[in-house]
Formats: structure tokens, C-alpha cells, sequence
């Protein structure tokens, strides 16, 4: 997952309050200390596995240590704590960087917190859980009282029992990230700190999809209606239309090898003419937000632009496909209905997007 640094508005969270972090940052070494000690934080807690070292490796790097030596130096107090089953491991690495170790019941249960806490002498307020994990570091802080700094897993393989938390953090996180307090000139900056799923484009394509979806169930309907089950005086409407666009224009229409064939192309433009337009409805409100209706008539215009543009395509593709794939004429009609939908969609959003709501140049 990718993530997104920043500081959290918890107070916009709700029912996930005790799930999240003061603040998130890429990596250990990025915490600044003069801002803890604004903040008179005196102790900072700190967990073990992908926070100050790689799991089961016993290398600090140069920034994780320059970081733990300047933190002692202004004079904070630190500790670990960790539900680690290799107690020998953890004493070497609270050796090695010269601070203490905790190791209690596991986290998020408060009982390593308060120790610490009894230990140092300190108030909830003075402390600082720093850790990777939200269901563990941060949720057993909340419930401290303590605020939790969270950091971005180091690379590498974890505890299989991690993973399991990996997924309610994903769970909650994507939820969380509502309430992050960044400017939004940070994250036009670097779209790429963003997760997947919280990237505007990506959100677009896929409510784009979505409304796409009931367009092409609008369209479909239409057609369907049109040449298949339309009648008058006992004869299909396709029929009738079709034979006769094939006696008054049969150089045009003498790619049809029957009637209703020939009346393909209107049924196609009536039906797209009507989708189009709640194309531009739920497209313009619900997929790119367009707020002021300054140049409403305009969009419109360049979305029928678009998407007549999309229904020659259309009509190329379907009409071409309805005409040589062999079966029963339902089964042609919805095969080349749907090939036709895919590849009109992609320039129908690309239209849309850049060319009607151009919502690619706003933030
Ligand atoms: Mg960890």
C-alpha cells in the first residue's frame, strides 16, 4: 500500500477515534524531535519490527541510529516495546542503541504503556508511541491515552500473523485518510502518496464505470426495444424501417444482410442520444463534481460532442459486428452491443474528463 504522510483531524474520525494516529510519516528518522519537545513530549515509545529494524534482522541504519542518538542527546527518554517470542534478539538491540526494553502482554493491550509510563514518572501527555502498526502501536497508545505516531512498514517479510493485521489496516486506514489534514497542494505535488484506491483518477474511472454501467443498460433497453420487440400491423418496426431504408438507400445500407439489420444505425442513435444525455447528468454531479453551473450548456455540448463522436465509433463497431456475427440475432446484438460499449467508454472518459468537465485542471 502506498501511503500518505500527514497529520490526522481526530476529531473528524468518529468511531475509528481510537484507530487513529496523531500523525503519519514515511519513516522513523523523518519524526522531528524539536516538534515533540514543542510538544513537551519527553518519552517516546518506541516498537521494534519494521519500525526501528527489518523483522529478525539486528541492523539499524545510519539514520535510525543518528536519529535514537540526537533524541538522547536533547535529553528524551526512550524505550521499547515489544510482544517480540525472542527475548535474547531484543536485548541485543536495546543494547546496541543503549535504551531499554519492555516486554509485556501484547499490544494493543495497555500494559507495556503503563509500565513505561509508572517507570519514567511521565503523564500519558508526555509520551509518544512511535510503531507500523495500527491495529497493534496505535490502537494500544489510543488506549494509553498516548499519541501515536505511525510510520510506513520498512520493506521486507513479516509475521504471518501481521499480514492478518495488514488487512483490517488497510480496512480502517482507507477510511481513515478522510480525516488527514494535508494541504492539497501537497498531494497535487506527489498524486503518487496517495493509496490506490484514493487517487482522484482512479476513483473517477471507476464511478465513471459505474455510471457507464447504467448508461449502457439505458442504451441496450432502447436498442433492444427498437428492433426486436417494436410492432406495427403485425410486422416488427425494424422490419418495416429496415426494408424501406433498403428500397430508398440501398448503396448505403448494403452492408445488411437483413431488414432489421439496415435499421440498426437509427435504433443505435436514438438509444445512445438518450444514454448520452444521463451520461452528462450522473457523470457531470456524481463521477467528476462539477460544482458551479457556470458553462453547464457549454459541458453539455462537448459531451454530446464527445459522444457523437463515440457513437460513429459506436455504430461502426456494433452495426459491423451485429452484421457478421453468425446466431440467433439476440446473441449478436448483445455481443456487439457490449465490444462496442468497452471501446467507446475509454474515449468517452477521455473526452469527458479532458474536453467537457476538464476537471484534470482543477485541484
Ligand atoms: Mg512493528
Amino acid at each position: 500500500m502506498r501511503f500518505r504522510p500527514g497529520r490526522f483531524d481526530r476529531e473528524k474520525t468518529g468511531m475509528l477515534r481510537r484507530f487513529c494516529p496523531a500523525h503519519a510519516v514515511a519513516s522513523l528518522p523523518e519524526i522531528s524531535l524539536d516538534d515533540l519537545k514543542a510538544e513537551d513530549k519527553s518519552l517516546i515509545l518506541l516498537d521494534v519490527d519494521h519500525t526501528l529494524v527489518k523483522w529478525k534482522q539486528e541492523e539499524f541504519s545510519p539514520e535510525v541510529l543518528a536519529w535514537i542518538a540526537k533524541a538522547k542527546e536533547m535529553g528524551f527518554h526512550l524505550c521499547i516495546l515489544s510482544n517480540t517470542r525472542h527475548p535474547e534478539r531484543l536485548q541485543r538491540l536495546a543494547t546496541q542503541l543503549g535504551i531499554e526494553a519492555f516486554r509485556g502482554r501484547f499490544k494493543p493491550s495497555t500494559h507495556m504503556y503503563e509500565m513505561a509510563l509508572e517507570k519514567y514518572g511521565r503523564r500519558p501527555q508526555e509520551a509518544v508511541m512511535i510503531g507500523d502498526q495500527i491495529m497493534t502501536d496505535v490502537l494500544g497508545a489510543n488506549r494509553s491515552g498516548i499519541d501515536a505516531i505511525w510510520v510506513q512498514k520498512m520493506e521486507g517479510p513479516e509475521f504471518i500473523g501481521t499480514k492478518f493485521n495488514r488487512m483490517m489496516e488497510l480496512l480502517v486506514t482507507s477510511l481513515l485518510y478522510r480525516s488527514l489534514v494535508t494541504p492539497v497542494d501537497a498531494i497535487d505535488a506527489n498524486p503518487g502518496n496517495l493509496p490506490f484506491f484514493e487517487r482522484a483518477i482512479v476513483k473517477q474511472i471507476l464511478k465513471f464505470g459505474f455510471v457507464g454501467g447504467i448508461s449502457f443498460v439505458i442504451d441496450f433497453t432502447i436498442r433492444y426495444l427498437l428492433v426486436r420487440k417494436i410492432s406495427f400491423g403485425g410486422e416488427k418496426l425494424s422490419n418495416t424501417a429496415g426494408r424501406w431504408l433498403l428500397d430508398h438507400f440501398p448503396t448505403i445500407f448494403k452492408f445488411a444482410t437483413r431488414p432489421d439489420a439496415a435499421f440498426m444505425p437509427i435504433a443505435v442513435f436514438i438509444a445512445a442520444s438518450v444514454a448520452m444525455f444521463n451520461s452528462f447528468l450522473l457523470n457531470r454531479s456524481f463521477t467528476f463534481k462539477v460544482k458551479s453551473d457556470e458553462g453547464k450548456g457549454q459541458q453539455l455540448a462537448k459531451v454530446y460532442i464527445v459522444g457523437y463522436i463515440g457513437m460513429g465509433l459506436n455504430i461502426l463497431i456494433s452495426s459491423g459486428l451485429y452484421n457478421i456475427i453468425p446466431g440467433h440475432p439476440d446473441r449478436s446484438i448483445a455481443v456487439s452491443a457490449v465490444c462496442a460499449a468497452v471501446i467507446v467508454a475509454a474515449w468517452n472518459f477521455v473526452g469527458q474528463r479532458y474536453f467537457a468537465f476538464q476537471v484534470h485542471k482543477e485541484g
